[in-house]
């Protein structure tokens, strides 16, 4: 039988109304699967996360009826077979997409990886069994409320990731539950409860057996969680063993002034003190993992020369190895190759520096930098960051200043230089020169100057 509960608040002002549960979109799917005689509930992820008061991504919906039966439902033209394989059809509300799922068990796993098939059943229980964490298992439906088979409710007031069933089996389905444990503890900030845990860390080297990609959508909303540092930390056993190139990390003292925490931690606590973005954060992750090869002592103080290029070269094949896009890998490489050194104070020298990463990557390398600082914990690292302080007001001030440090921003184009005569790479190199009296403060970016510096310069040439 299943155990039906009203409406509970969760902690606080919980929204409960149908309306305040479901979106529009959502209720008018589960009304119409409804009145076509088929059970439709609200499942997952929207439930867990209207719960605790925060506004789903996407609502997903599970149904008794087959992905034809919903197709038939929504007609072809408002429904998207975007799974049949798994059961699941897109519905379109208003150009929005909802998918709906059919009931499903899951059949025999062959090896962790993956279910090898997928069986239709009847009812909402199964579905809700094959779920993997119990405030993941929560379903809802606006004339029952929440359907609360496995004690979701319980742990999502007490902030608990804890497995449905037996947490070694539900593992061995499917190995990428494990990180994905540590991922709604990262987002949640939730404690994972004692035999899920320790479960997760015994059975980590499964992980092994799951593809890049399901482990790299994982560790990319870990990494963005509220809770990301203590997540990384409590299991750093988990984390290495999808990114093996932090395992040296852990537990490496830097015996430095400048640092407190060993190098594993200096790392998690440089991904929590960054901005929430993706590339920012695979930066942090990933800055220091050249360091344990790097290590020299004199006169009793540990160093690292030369950490940011091995780091760098490291970060390229982790990211390579989690099939992480091109354009996120290319600035996190570069990011980690520039991340040691000093923003320079004279004007010239800045501006270099912005002429090799230009605008976006400059800011983002402060963000690296006050996270890196912040991470140190010690008093001569506190005292460092007025330098970045000072070093973001000249970045900040340049930029709003206008003055050039790329030839695209120079008043005059190669266009303007081939009527003055220049001809082939002259064009390019005039440009250079021109931007480069502008950058040292000689000549003023403007349209006239620069063209009669360049007609000079031609009239040289010809003469
Ligand atoms: P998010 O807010 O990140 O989308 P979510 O809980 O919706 O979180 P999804 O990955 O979108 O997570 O999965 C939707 C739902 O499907 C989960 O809430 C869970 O019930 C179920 N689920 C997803 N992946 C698995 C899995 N590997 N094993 C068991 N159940 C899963
Ligand atoms: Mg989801």
């Amino acid at each position: 039988m299943n155990k039906r509960f009203p409406p509970v608040p969760v902690g606080g002002t919980v929204p409960l109304s149908p309306e305040e549960m479901l979106d529009d979109g959502a209720r008018e799917i589960i009304a119409r699967l409804n009145a076509g005689g088929y059970e439709a509930y609200a499942v997952g992820g929207c439930v867990r996360d209207r719960l605790l008061g925060k506004i789903p991504d996407d609502y997903d919906v599970a149904t008794s009826a087959t992905p034809e039966q919903t197709r038939e439902i929504f007609s072809e033209r408002y429904s998207l077979p975007t799974g049949l394989k798994h059961g699941t059809v897109t519905v379109l509300v208003r150009g929005k997409g909802y998918e709906v799922t059919s009931f499903r068990t899951e059949g025999e796993y062959e090896d962790g990886r993956r279910p090898s098939s997928v069986f239709f059943v009847r009812d909402l229980k199964e579905d809700l069994r094959r779920r993997d964490f119990t405030v993941n298992a929560l379903a809802y439906h606006p004339n029952e409320g929440i359907i609360d088979l496995y004690e979701g409710l319980s742990d999502l007031k007490n902030g608990i990731v804890r497995a449905v069933g037996e947490p070694e089996r539900r593992f061995s389905e499917d190995a990428l539950r494990i990180l994905r444990a540590v991922r709604f503890s990262s987002v949640l900030r939730f404690r994972v409860e004692e035999k899920t845990a320790s479960a997760a860390i015994r059975m980590a080297e499964r992980l092994d057996l799951v593809s890049a990609e399901r482990k790299s959508v994982e560790l990319k909303k870990l990494l963005l969680g509220e809770g990301a540092r203590s997540a990384l930390l409590d299991f750093a056993g988990v984390i290495v063993r999808v990114v093996p190139e932090l395992a040296p990390c852990v537990g490496f003292e830097q015996n430095s002034r400048w640092h407190r925490y060993d190098v594993y931690e200096h790392i998690a606590r440089s991904v929590e003190a960054c901005p929430k973005d993706t590339v920012l954060r695979l930066t942090m992750l990933l800055h220091d993992v050249g360091k344990p090869s790097r290590y020299s002592e004199k006169d009793g103080q540990g160093h690292f020369y030369g950490h940011e290029a091995v780091s760098a070269r490291l970060a390229k094949n982790a990211l390579e190895r989690l099939k992480i896009d091109n354009k996120t890998k290319n600035t996190v490489v570069k990011l980690i190759s520039l991340h040691g050194r000093p923003f320079p104070v004279k004007e010239y020298k800045l501006k270099k520096l912005l002429a090799e990463t230009g605008r976006e990557d400059a800011l983002r390398l402060l963000d690296v930098a006050f996270a890196d600082n912040a991470a140190q914990g010690t008093e001569p690292a506190a005292r460092e960051r007025e330098k970045i302080d000072g070093a973001k007001e000249r970045i900040l001030g340049l930029l709003r200043s206008g003055e050039p440090y790329e030839i695209s921003m120079l008043k005059v184009s190669g266009e303007d230089l081939s009527v003055l005569g220049f001809r082939g790479k002259e064009i390019g190199e005039e440009l250079c020169r021109l931007l480069d009296a502008c950058m040292r403060g000689e000549l003023k970016n403007e349209r006239e100057t620069l063209l009669a510096r360049a007609a000079e310069r031609g009239g040289e040439r010809r003469s």
